[in-house]
């Protein structure tokens, strides 16, 4: 990773301080913030992080559509990442939000991967996070041996990382596991192993509620409240039990917990019920029922409305008990629906996101594409270009470059009233350098001649090879005087270059004609004169400037 910015760095610690105090709200924002800030440095961590934060938060406050979105987004960024702790953050948050639609085994895939990620070591937060989540999963499975034993194995990693909020988890968890355990066992007739189960429950609550309350952990404080409850209406502990859910009433009193509510009068109406107290029983789960319907608390009620049919039944108002199990049976039934229609939501919104994250990688990768055939149709014009206007051996303006500089200079130059010289050079018995050299030595002699003419030109000029060894400089705005000035000086460096640093022995020189060009209408007059005057030069002993 790139140096870490500290704007980004200080959102990162302080949306992980939201998510592990669990407060939802401040953390949706602040990862939310961290989501653009992240995207705008192109942050590929950070964005998949604050993915994960963003689902966990939805997941939370029961958007799950959202939840599912975000999740697939982190697992779809994190998997192009080399990162095994990123990745399993990612599993386990859309394992979460699999939990809360009530698709299991697609939770149980995703935590499988999760722990996968994690087998080469992670933090210890993390790695509970999984074993947690599994022991949820595998309870809501219906496989109580495995959701226990994943719940102990996270109570040993709580234990060993000593973090009270997972201390407190952990046993709160397992408690309500071997609550339900032992709730499945009463009703299946095996006393004595459920009431083991209930009893364990109860010494895990205790622990937890310890530290809970020390931790200042309320809402766990609920949960554990609720459960002791439970169990010790399931015991028969009558006072013990209203105690408990008294204590819970109390703590939830802010919450307004209805579900809670509907629980605590599930299991005392079955409580009074196995004492044979039926009026008190009823009337409890009629209140319960009420409450329940008013707050829409669907997954509490269903247990009470079987129980209270029962009850009916027992006392022979058939018509009653009838009524009651036909609203057990909608509700279950509507649940079913609810469920399934929730997962096909949140399966819709994976595969639309995952669709459009694969768009829009598809669309980078165009685009990165379309760049750089861009950038090789430019360089190519380019050199194009330059091959359309140089010349190849010795990199100045060809022909067609120098026609169209006199073209326009030509015209500028005769409107203006100003000078256009023109020197056309021809090498000194050039075929002898071939002859007696090489052509290849030939060829170097005319690149460091092209040197030496450029070094004669200023920018306004021009200097091009006019064909073999005829070359041409142009000295724009000069006059004939100047110019002449100008040729007799290259005309010495050319005689007084070393060449012999190409080959010993080595001489060059070159004759040149001058005119100014715009003295003429036509530049193609002018450079007619420039050669007749190049002829004069040569005729007259060569290695001179004739004007
Ligand atoms: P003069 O002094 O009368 O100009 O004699 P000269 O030998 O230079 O003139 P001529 O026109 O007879 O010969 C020109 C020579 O230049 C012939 C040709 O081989 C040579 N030449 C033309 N283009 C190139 C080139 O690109 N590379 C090399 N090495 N030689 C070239
Ligand atoms: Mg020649
Ligand atoms: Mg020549």
């Amino acid at each position: 990773m790139a140096a870490p910015d500290p704007a980004l760095y200080a959102l990162l610690r302080s949306t992980q301080a939201a998510y592990t105090a669990e407060n939802w709200e401040q953390c949706r924002q602040l990862a939310a913030e961290l989501l653009s800030h992240a995207t705008a440095a192109a942050d590929l961590p950070a964005e998949a992080q604050a993915h994960v934060w963003l689902a966990h938060a939805a997941q939370r406050q029961g958007e799950h559509n959202l939840a599912a979105a975000h999740a697939v987004s982190a697992l779809t960024l994190s998997q192009g990442l080399d990162d095994a702790q990123l990745q399993a953050r990612a599993r386990i948050a859309a394992a979460r939000v699999s939990w809360s639609v009530g698709d299991n085994n697609q939770a149980l895939v995703d935590l499988e991967e999760a722990m996968r990620s994690l087998a080469q070591g992670g933090d210890s937060e993390l790695l509970f996070d999984a074993h947690n989540q599994l022991g949820i999963v595998y309870g809501e499975l219906g496989n109580d041996e495995a959701s226990i034993a994943w719940h102990q194995r996270a109570m040993a990693l709580a234990e060993h990382s000593g973090v009270p909020r997972m201390r407190a988890i952990s046993r709160t968890n397992l408690a309500g596991r071997e609550l339900e355990h032992g709730e499945t066992l009463l009703n299946k007739q095996q006393t004595e192993a459920a009431r083991a189960a209930l009893e364990r429950s109860l010494v895990l609550n205790e622990q937890a509620l310890q530290i809970a309350v020390a931790a200042g952990m309320q809402h766990v404080q609920v949960v554990i409240r609720s459960n002791q409850g439970s169990a010790l209406a399931l015991l028969g502990r009558q006072q013990q039990a209203i105690e408990a859910f008294e204590l819970q009433q109390q703590l939830a009193a802010a919450r307004k917990d209805q579900a809670g509510k509907v629980q605590r009068a599930q299991y005392l109406a079955r409580m009074y019920r196995e004492a044979g107290e039926l009026t008190l029983a009823r009337r409890l789960a009629a209140e319960g029922l009420e409450i329940g319907e008013a707050a829409g608390a669907k997954n509490q009620l269903v247990s009470l409305y079987e129980l209270a049919s029962a009850m009916a039944e027992q006392q022979q108002e058939f018509a009653e008990a009838l009524r009651l199990y036909k609203r057990f049976h909608a509700l279950r039934g509507e649940m079913a629906l609810d469920s399934a229609q929730q997962r096909a939501r949140v399966l819709s919104v994976r595969l639309e996101t995952e669709r459009a994250l694969a768009e829009a990688a598809t669309a980078r990768q165009n685009a990165q594409a379309l760049l750089q055939a861009n950038q090789e149709l430019t360089q190519r014009a380019e050199a194009l270009g330059r091959d359309a206007m140089e010349d190849a051996l010795t990199g100045l303006a060809n022909r067609r470059r120098l026609d169209a500089y006199l073209n326009l200079r030509h015209e500028a130059a005769r409107r203006a009233g100003s000078a256009l010289c023109v020197a056309l050079i021809d090498l000194d018995h050039f075929k002898r350098v071939n002859d007696a050299f090489s052509h290849s030595i030939g060829d170097q002699v005319l690149r460091q001649l092209s040197r030496l003419l450029q070094a004669h030109c200023r920018s306004q000029d021009l200097a091009a090879r006019y064909g073999g060894e005829e070359f041409l400089i142009a000295l724009d705005g000069v006059g004939l005087d100047d110019a002449v000035l100008i040729c007799e000086r290259l005309r010495q460096a050319i005689a007084n270059h070393d060449w012999a640093l190409i080959a010993p022995g080595l001489a060059v020189t070159a004759s040149l004609g001058v005119c100014d060009i715009a003295q003429h209408p036509q530049w193609s007059a002018g450079m007619k004169q420039a050669d007749t005057l190049l002829y004069q030069a040569k005729q007259s002993g060569r290695n001179r400037v004739c004007a």
